[in-house]
């Protein structure tokens, strides 16, 4: 048996002054992006704003259902409609945050399991890693670039593309 230990790499910014002007506006984007969450159940809103090379910005939000499982996360609502609509396009950066009036954040919002999981398909599909930026409103935020920072097991097979 030998035991084996992962590190992961990310930068913690103390507060949204201290990132450089591109990542500053990145994370103001995503603030937008939470005024069209539906979240009435959680009341825990989460926004999401992608920069492609092109410059367009796309914007997706949580989306719930009185249905649960039928929701989807405001990552994988803005990465999916990227594939749909700009697939040649590619990914810069993903900028994150949350917002709720039920308790206070003081750290970022992580994305789930399955949000990286779509987050590792997009990097795959374009072939080039992108930044991704945890803004805590009025706190820290954390910066990777690529997303095996946050999810180092991510699950890939090059077999199953043929
Ligand atoms: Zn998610």
């Amino acid at each position: 048996m030998i035991k084996k230990e992962i590190n992961i790499a990310f930068d913690d910014f103390g507060s949204i002054d201290e990132l450089n002007e591109t990542d500053r506006e990145l994370c103001l984007e995503a603030v937008k992006a939470l005024k069209n969450s539906h979240s009435p159940y959680s009341k825990f809103k989460v926004g999401a704003a992608v920069k492609l090379t092109s410059g367009k910005i796309v914007y997706g939000s949580n989306q719930e259902n009185v249905a649960y499982p039928s929701g989807l996360c405001a990552e994988r609502v803005a990465l999916f409609a990227i594939g749909a609509n700009y697939p040649d396009d590619k990914i810069i950066s993903i900028a994150i945050t949350a917002s709720t009036d039920s308790f206070e954040l003081k750290l970022p919002t992580t994305p789930c399991g399955a949000c990286l999981q779509v987050m590792a398909e997009s990097e795959k599909k374009q072939e080039q890693e992108f930044d991704i930026l945890l803004y805590c409103i009025d706190g820290p935020i954390w910066k990777a670039r690529g997303v095996g920072s946050f999810l180092p097991f991510l699950f890939f097979e090059d077999r199953l593309r043929g």
